[in-house]
């Protein structure tokens, strides 16, 4: 059966978003430094120039994850000579009543390790538009988008696959409010939502160092090994850093919405709502606890109030 927008939207299938797209700064130690701070990677391979040349790198490399920072554009806003095809198929699913988005995932590939000096370039192109999909948002059409990184030599060193709903944005019915969305559930993290299901919030520690460690992955940064336990939370807390999201609004969500980062006096950080408190008296440092709220049957998740004066 013949679907003559999809036919259309689906034109822009294989159409570069723009011209190359040069980072603004190579691959430099300031920067990694930063992303490692703010991250909490404190492997010496990204800082220490020392320990780095002790390493197989023989030198300092950059977080594979960082990729996308090379080349991100920071405030400048993007040159708006010329069409650029992913606006133009924004515009066209605008048009047919699929306003809202939504970023769904990003798989990302490292063909090498970065160092600093290293000058990245970014291609991007349209891959795939989805046929229509009935979703909890709405019913939307996933649009993915490729982009390879390039370095000074020409040679290819990553590539990004970034993927997002652009959705009719479902009727809100004050009976029957959306569910929040699921978390995506790997062996590592399955303990988390386990435990704030008995109103329990678990902090994954390495049983080798006894490093804590949040989010949850598989290996220990520090001593690399892959055994852990858990420690319980004690919920006393302290605003560490936060953002105030008015758009777009997600159904299950009340907003203007509080998004923290918050530090647990255990020592590790995780994001979470922060609740009982008017956006425009929320400050950092200021001391928080722990709520855990069942959103349903399935989802029960941490939050946090300022503590009571
Ligand atoms: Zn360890």
């Amino acid at each position: 059966m013949s679907d003559p927008f999809l036919e259309n939207a689906r034109s822009f299938e294989g159409r570069p978003v723009g011209p190359p797209e040069l980072g603004a700064d190579p691959v430099n130690q300031p920067m990694i430094r930063h992303w490692c701070e703010a991250i909490g990677d404190d492997n010496p391979i990204y800082t220490d120039p020392e320990a780095a040349a002790r390493s197989v790198h023989g030198g300092i490399v950059a977080p594979p994850v960082m990729l996308q920072a090379w080349v991100m554009r920071g405030i400048k806003p993007r040159p708006t000579s010329g069409g650029n095809a992913r606006d133009e198929l924004m515009a066209m699913l605008d048009a047919a009543a699929f306003t809202s988005v939504v970023a769904t995932d990003c798989e990302q590939e490292y063909h090498r390790y970065l160092h600093p000096g290293d000058h990245l370039s970014m291609t991007s192109t349209i891959e795939s538009i989805s046929e229509e999909k009935r979703t909890a948002l709405g019913a939307g059409h996933f649009v993915t988008t490729r982009s390879d990184y390039h370095d000074q030599r020409g040679e290819l060193v990553g590539s990004m696959r970034f993927r997002i709903l652009k959705f009719r944005p479902a009727q809100t019915r004050t009976q029957d409010r959306p569910r929040r969305p699921r978390p995506a559930l790997t062996q590592d993290n399955a303990f988390f939502f386990e435990g704030a299901r008995q109103g329990r919030l678990l902090i994954q520690r390495c049983a080798s160092c006894g490093v804590l460690r949040h989010p949850p992955h598989a290996m220990c940064s520090r001593c690399r090994s892959f055994d852990w336990d858990t420690v319980e939370a004690s919920g006393r807390a302290a605003l560490y850093s936060f953002v105030v999201v008015h758009y777009p609004e997600v159904p299950a969500f009340d907003y203007p919405l509080v998004v923290g980062l918050v530090e647990l006096e255990e020592g590790t950080r995780l994001v979470t709502d922060v609740v009982g408190v008017d956006p425009s008296d929320v400050c950092i440092g200021m001391p928080l606890e722990l709520e855990m709220v069942a959103f349903d049957d399935e989802l029960t998740l941490p939050q946090f109030h300022p503590v009571a004066s």
